[in-house]
């Protein structure tokens, strides 16, 4: 009998006991292509060599030293890489231990923000129905799973939630994706106004839509007008690139395609590249001037703040990935992934929608094509995808769909950047053979 409080305790787990490259395997022997990482987490698969050697040389040196006292090198060249490369305006980086944390530090800094700058009325923020941003309850509270919400309801922050942008299941037949994605960012002019433009603090969205609708892409322009809307209302932009960031999409941040910036942006899973707990925030220079002439202190401190360990291993997948030039692979082999799935799933009965970028897809179950009507919640159709994936040696990411058809079940794939063509060959083929299975 285990002592872990593990996610169901109703289920056994095979001991997960190495890695290498794109490969898991278990205490049975048995070895598994990890097409998601996890949770699109393992983008430089596993064991890889020059992580475990800056790791090694960095524990050799030194594990960790307190924020209060010190700073370290592994967190200041983290911090340069890491601003070097982010999307126009962001200066400064905040390195927590996960996603949850990062998003917690996104919504605390903007409401500190405020206060700085005299604004106190804007405590309220707006995000996306069918979001997830994390477990801590200031990320809950901007989370839009419903379901998840309820038992915490007297306890969260002000959170308002408007539709995704989710094209699948929301745009019009008579619709442009460009009119849609227009329509899609007009609710968020309309819920600034509902709730008085000056009470707001921000706007949470994930760029692309990762676990709970199965890499879903922005319509063209969504995000463009978006950034229109929270500029005239003096609205922050808080991106959440936790899953879909770091390379995930084919550019190091998913923003770069959409031709914007935000204000505040939350990493984490693909920093690390899961070799060490690491998330971060990135914040504009102009909140971290706010801050620095007024009250000069950002009041959000954690032990485990620039862990030096965990942001050498970061640096080390950072520079890898920039080293052998890995984006253009995740371009190269996303497009053949992209090209393998719908000559799989493009013609079959019960895959209603194909979408992603990169090397961030996902494929929608339903009962039925036309209608798009998902399949009943009770055959728990996602689960047992993945038990099948998993006896034929495929790692995926599944997720259950909504009882109330909004959402149907998707499998979700990220594949470590160093995939071949190969290697996605046989994604498909055992995804193919798995779903077939499960239906
Ligand atoms: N935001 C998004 C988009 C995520 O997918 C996740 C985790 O799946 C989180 C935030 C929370 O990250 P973590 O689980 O590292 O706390």
């Amino acid at each position: 009998m285990s002592h872990l409080l593990h996610r169901n305790l109703k289920a056994t787990y095979p001991v997960a006991v190495g890695g290498k490259g794109v490969t898991l395997i278990d205490a049975d022997g048995r070895s598994y292509i990890d097409a998601s990482g996890g949770a699109a987490v393992s983008c430089l698969g596993h064991g890889h060599p020059d992580i475990l050697a800056a790791m090694h040389a960095q524990i050799d040196k030194l594990a960790y030293a307190h924020t209060s006292f010190f700073t370290s090198d592994p967190a200041e060249e983290l911090a340069d890489h890491l601003i070097a490369h982010a999307p126009k305006g962001l200066s400064n980086v905040f390195i927590c231990s996960s996603g949850s944390e990062a998003i917690e530090a996104c919504l605390k800094l903007a409401r500190h923000y405020f206060i700085e700058t005299g604004q106190t009325r804007r405590t309220h923020f707006i995000s996306r129905r069918q979001s997830y941003h994390g477990i801590t309850v200031g990320a809950l509270s901007v989370g839009g799973r419903m379901k998840d919400r309820a038992p915490f309801k007297e306890m969260l922050l002000a959170g308002h939630h408007i539709a995704p942008c989710h094209a699948y299941r929301g745009q019009h037949t008579d619709e442009t994706p460009e009119a849609y994605g227009l329509r899609m960012a007009d609710e968020l002019e309309a819920k600034i106004l509902e709730l008085g433009s000056d009470t707001v603090a921000a706007f949470v969205a994930e760029t692309v839509v990762g676990a709970t609708l199965g890499a879903s892409p922005p319509a063209p322009g969504y995000f463009r007008r978006i950034r229109e809307i929270c500029d005239r209302h003096g609205v922050l932009l808080i991106l959440d690139e936790v899953m879909c960031g770091m390379g995930r999409t084919g550019s190091l941040h998913a923003c770069e395609q959409e031709g914007i910036a935000p204000d505040l942006m939350a990493i984490a899973k693909g920093l690390g590249a899961g070799y060490a707990p690491i998330g971060a925030m990135l914040a504009s220079g102009r909140i971290v001037e706010a801050v620095r002439q007024g009250s000069g202190a950002f009041p959000h401190s954690q032990t485990y703040n620039g862990h030096p360990l965990a942001c050498a291993a970061a640096l080390a997948v950072q520079q890898v990935i920039a080293r052998d030039d890995l984006l253009a692979n995740v371009r190269l082999q996303g497009a053949h992934l992209e090209r393998r799935l719908k000559e799989r799933f493009g013609n079959h009965h019960h895959v209603g929608d194909i979408r992603g970028r990169g090397h961030f897809w996902g494929i929608e179950l339903v009962a039925d094509r036309t209608s798009k009507t998902p399949f009943d919640a009770g055959l728990k159709l996602n689960a047992r995808i993945k038990q099948a994936a998993m006896a034929r040696g495929l790692l995926v990411y599944p997720m259950g769909g909504t009882a109330d058809g909004v959402r149907g079940d998707h499998v979700l794939l990220a594949p470590p950047f160093i995939a071949d063509a190969a290697v996605m060959d046989t994604i498909v083929e055992r995804l193919g053979e798995a779903v077939d299975a499960a239906i």
